[in-house]
């Protein structure tokens, strides 16, 4: 007796309750609540679990775990690591910069000061000698020394001197002997470089004569030396590179550093431990310099990286756990499953569903699999309930679907008894991008009636009210519908009396029984009674051995799944089975 399936064999039946008798639905009821559920990990393609598939390699990357996880932490040492030596890096950079720039800009302002107060000089002398007074110490004379002290602020004192003696100045005829010059310059400007007058006791002064003039000016050396600073460690001065030695400084002088400077207009460099900048005058015979220890630099780094470390330490946290954020995104099974996605990683194989009377090959049912890029297989009861939780097993069903209308193109134009079955979740019973899927896979297979099956769990019956009006709409398509793994939930019987369907698959779990002396072996007898009775198709789900097969022939199942008929294929080992068989006929 050939079994005929499709829409008018699979028959089109309305679950009627009353037809059934209320003490075995009770007593159905109590039985199947106490049956264990359905061990999670079966089939051919079992070699992994969870703890080794989606976190053994990360397809994202295409790298392994191991790889992955060093990637990570170098990463997360990276992370902490380099902010803290950047800016350490960063505030011995800038604070020697700093130094360098300071330390050039003091002996700039030196020279800059020193020039002004040469100018000075030259118009204060070139006004005195324009007055051509015959007496330099008249009172007219003293009187235009006086104007003149005022209008120069780098010249202190202007007064006149014979013989070394210095006889009179803005402030009056106050002679007083000075000795000899400190030295003499090759021109033959005397200098009294630390010289101490009646008019500020107690004060040194720079006393300049130019020569066969008489006339002098009074210096205080600080006014070329007060830039900016008056740190101690700070030495800056004023060279004289014709006469060769220092006209005045606050520090002291190496006589070798001027070797450095050469020909040159300015050099900086270190000598020992001191930073040293010495900038030559454009127009006069001057150098300036100035000079600071470079400890002072590393006490500037000392204060910077007080303040920049913390920030770098945070930023170094802020990065690392940016870095473990990413790294656990990346490795996390969403990311992993939405990569397989993206790559098309999935494949169909299609396992016989058999006629128990005949033997012939009566349908096929699409299971999916998954084969990594690293050789791994992941098992479906894994990955599909993790897309199922993650939200992504609507664009696995519709990858499915795809690939079944790529396979079965036009497929039941040659086998018009044939049926493809599909599972469905449960998102995809609440989804009307069901119904689009499938009426794209029933034109591109040439589906008549009955010949595409989609099978759904009880899980994917629970919310009746959506669930209800998408699955009247697949069979108004001319779609069969399959109640799956019959019997491992809690209210099979319920549904049963909900919804409209065709057919009803016997779980492997209560298959597996028969035979067997146990408690749930008794649920099958009952199962194919409550079926027959609402004139449900029965297809029994692992049958593995012919005993199986018997009883089930036996009690009027009339199809079946098994590794005892076939395993799950590809679809050209199906076709080629199926040619070969219809080829015998
Ligand atoms: P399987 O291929 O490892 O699939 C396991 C389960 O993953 C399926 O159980 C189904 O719930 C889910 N699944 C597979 N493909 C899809 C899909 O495209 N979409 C969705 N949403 N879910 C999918 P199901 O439906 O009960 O399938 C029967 C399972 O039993 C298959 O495992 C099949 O390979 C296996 N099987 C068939 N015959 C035998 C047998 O004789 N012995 C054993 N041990 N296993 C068998
Ligand atoms: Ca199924
Ligand atoms: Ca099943």
């Amino acid at each position: 007796m050939k079994v005929e399936i499709g829409q008018r064999h699979f028959c089109d039946l309305r679950i009627i309750s009353a037809k059934f008798s209320p003490f075995l639905l009770r007593a159905l009821s109590v039985t199947l609540v106490r049956v264990p559920p359905p061990v999670a990990v079966r089939g051919p393609i079992q070699r992994s679990c969870m703890g080794d598939l989606g976190f053994s390699t990360s397809p994202v990357l295409g790298m392994n775990k191991k790889a992955a996880i060093w990637i990570a932490v170098v990463g997360g040492i990276l992370a902490i690591t380099a902010p803290i030596v950047f800016s350490i890096y960063w505030a011995y950079k800038h604070n020697l910069s700093n130094q360098i720039e300071f330390t050039d800009s003091v002996a700039s302002e030196v020279l800059r000061r020193s020039s002004e107060g040469v100018d000075q000089m030259d118009a204060i002398y070139t006004a005195l000698l324009n007055a051509a007074e015959p007496d330099p110490c008249s009172p007219e004379s003293i009187r235009l020394m006086g104007q003149l002290n005022l209008k120069s602020d780098q010249i202190q004192v202007v007064g006149y001197m014979k013989d070394n003696v210095f006889l009179c100045s803005a402030y009056g005829h106050h002679p007083v002997a000075l000795g000899a010059p400190t030295f003499t310059t090759p021109v033959g400007t005397k200098v009294w470089a630390s010289q101490e007058l009646p008019i500020l006791p107690g004060t040194k002064f720079l006393v300049m004569a130019p020569k066969g003039m008489g006339y002098t000016v009074v210096i205080l050396p600080n006014t070329f030396l007060n830039v900016f600073t008056d740190d101690p460690h700070i030495t800056v001065g004023l060279y004289s590179l014709s006469a060769q030695r220092v006209i005045v400084s606050r520090g002291a002088f190496e006589p070798q550093w001027l070797e450095r400077l050469g020909t040159a207009q300015q050099v900086q460099f270190i000598d020992k431990e001191n930073f040293v900048v010495i900038r030559r005058s454009s127009r006069l015979e001057f150098a300036s310099f100035a000079s600071q220890p470079v400890a002072k630099v590393h006490e500037g780094l000392y204060k910077t990286a007080l303040v920049l470390v913390p920030i770098g330490v945070l930023a170094s946290g802020l990065l690392a756990l940016t870095v473990l954020h990413l790294a656990r995104q990346q490795l996390s099974f969403p990311a992993v499953l939405k990569a397989a996605l993206k790559r098309k990683e999935f494949t169909l194989n299609y396992q016989p569903v058999v006629d128990l009377q005949t033997g012939q090959w009566m349908g096929a049912e699409a299971l999916i699999r998954w084969l990594r890029p690293t050789g791994d297989s992941v098992s479906p009861d894994v990955f599909i309930k993790a897309a199922e939780k993650a939200g992504l097993i609507k664009e696995i069903t519709a990858q499915v679907m795809d690939m079944v209308g790529r396979d079965a193109y036009q497929l039941f134009t040659k086998y018009p008894d044939f049926h493809i079955a599909i599972n469905l979740s449960a998102a995809d019973l609440e989804s009307r991008a069901t119904i689009d899927g499938l009426a794209k896979l029933s034109r591109a297979t040439g589906a008549g009636p009955g010949n595409l099956l989609v099978e759904a769990t009880e899980r994917g019956f629970m919310k009746a009210d959506i669930a209800n009006p998408i699955l009247r709409e697949i069979r108004g398509m001319g779609i069969s519908v399959a109640i799956d793994d019959f019997g491992t939930g809690y209210s099979s019987l319920s549904y049963l009396e909900t919804f409209e369907l065709d057919c009803l698959k016997i779980d492997k779990s209560f298959v597996d029984t028969l035979g067997k002396d146990s408690a749930t072996s008794q649920v099958v007898p009952h199962i194919i009674e409550m079926a027959k009775s609402l004139k449900l198709t029965m297809i029994a789900e692992g049958v593995e051995t012919p005993a199986q097969a018997q009883y089930l022939r036996e009690h009027g199942v009339q199809l079946a799944q098994g590794w005892l008929f076939a395993r799950p294929m590809p679809f050209a080992e199906l076709i080629a089975s199926l040619s070969a068989a219809k080829a015998l006929r």
